[in-house]
């Protein structure tokens, strides 16, 4: 596959495996949007199956999203992107890539006029010699080589007068061709963006579910009014499902966590918008504390401050293979064994009277319906209706416990506030 995203790969993909893809994929475009340099990324590897799965994923995403900023955002990430890319391109790889786009222009039917161009662009870079003069000796206005293409494929190109014209055919020379390859990339991207429909994708909740949670992470990012500061956690715990008020209300009351829920913590508030900074001030605050009762963690902030401060950053992809962790969902959290921890999803591991506490307000009706679907094991529709019960109108919810995470609860959760 090409990292020009021609065709989108053919098959099947577990829900939340797509995802995790376009998760990544967001995350990484915004690394490449903001300038920094790239960090290594499984999801994003070029012309790999999830690259171009998340690709067209996202493609769907800002079409159904029809929010002229976040579609600004990808197409520019999106570019810079391939910029990046193709200028790490070797001779040989431009070769290869140059013949794969070959391969699929020829399975076309009706050739666009940009693809058209791409083709006779490609059939000059597949040769050896061009390949090696284009990524190495070819320097500002060369002309050693030259391509001829309609001039309506290269607009800019002719606005600029960096082109011969002549009887409507355009000549370009190959210290233009990479800048040409950018072009029309951005053009098969536009018309992607601009002449596709999906009316009938608004119709499925998997699409949907991933739409909604695309636009709270990326609303999360651009809105800093959505920063969650450390000494605000406690009233923002409100929002926060049992599970995650749990680990909360235990660090408050005995200053530890046990190893795995900390992770699990630390990456929940990290997901519903706490940065780095506050998240070291947040978990500093408790662990300079001396632990309240029995704790199997017998760590301290004085004793292990350099650990911690590791151990935060690389949660954040600051450290080690600087990996972007995302929390994980209810289901990953009920599959989890408990006995040494604080108990993981409520709704699996505790009873009645542990669960009062963290249940508030829930009337008795509601409890019981909760009961009756915690004995049937369906602890994630247990939680989705104790949400609805007290955050959320009726109206205002999507019913599908599929995929939920404790951050999709968190974000309808303070985004409805009926009390
Ligand atoms: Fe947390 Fe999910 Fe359990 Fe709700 S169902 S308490 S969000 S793990």
């Amino acid at each position: 596959m090409s990292f020009f995203y021609l065709t989108p790969v053919k098959g099947e993909l577990p829900i939340h495996l797509l995802e995790i893809i376009i998760n990544n994929r967001l995350e990484h475009l915004k690394t490449v949007f903001g300038g920094a340099p790239e960090t290594y990324n499984e999801y994003v590897i070029e012309g790999s199956v999830y690259d171009n799965v998340g690709h067209f994923t996202l493609c769907i995403m800002v079409i159904l999203c029809v929010n002229r900023e976040f579609s600004q955002f990808f197409m520019k990430a999106e570019l810079e992107q391939f910029k990046r890319r193709l200028a790490a391109l070797s001779a040989y790889e431009m070769r290869s890539f140059s013949k794969k786009l070959l391969r699929t222009i020829k399975k076309y039917e009706n050739v666009p006029t940009h693809v058209q161009s791409l083709e006779v662009l490609c059939q000059h870079l597949m040769l050896k010699e061009v390949a090696q003069h284009v990524c190495s000796t070819c320097v500002n206005n060369c002309t050693v080589h030259k391509i001829s293409v309609n001039f309506k494929s290269c607009l800019p190109l002719v606005a600029r007068r960096q082109v011969e014209l002549r009887n409507g055919i355009a000549e370009i020379p190959c210290s233009r061709w990479k800048q040409y390859l950018v072009m029309l990339f951005s053009q098969n991207l536009k018309n992607r963006l601009n002449n596709t429909g999906f009316e009938t994708l608004k119709s499925d909740p998997r699409i949907m579910g991933l739409l909604a949670e695309i636009r709270n992470n990326y609303t999360l990012v651009e809105d800093k009014t959505n920063v969650l500061k450390s000494k605000d956690v406690d009233k923002t715990s409100l929002y926060f499902p049992p599970c995650m008020l749990n680990l909360h209300q235990s660090l408050r009351k005995k200053h530890r966590l046990s190893h795995s829920q900390r992770f699990y913590y630390s990456l929940f508030l990290k997901d519903i918008g706490m940065p780095v900074e506050e998240a070291i001030e947040f978990w500093r605050a408790e662990y300079r504390l001396h632990p309240n009762g029995s704790h199997s963690c017998c760590h301290t902030w004085e004793k292990d401050e350099k650990k911690f401060l590791y151990g935060i950053r690389h949660m954040y992809g600051l450290e080690g293979c600087r990996k972007n962790y995302t929390s994980v969902n209810c289901q990953r959290i009920q599959s989890t064994d408990n006995a040494c921890s604080e108990g993981g999803c409520p709704f699996k591991s505790f009873d009645s009277s542990k669960m009062a506490p963290l249940l508030q307000g829930c009337t008795e009706p509601v409890m019981s319906k909760i009961n009756e679907l915690k004995s049937k094991n369906m602890y994630t529709s247990a939680c989705m209706m104790y949400m609805q019960s007290c955050h959320v109108e009726s109206t205002g919810c999507d019913n599908s416990s599929f995929n939920f995470t404790p951050v999709k609860y968190y974000m309808t959760a303070s985004k409805n506030i009926v009390n």
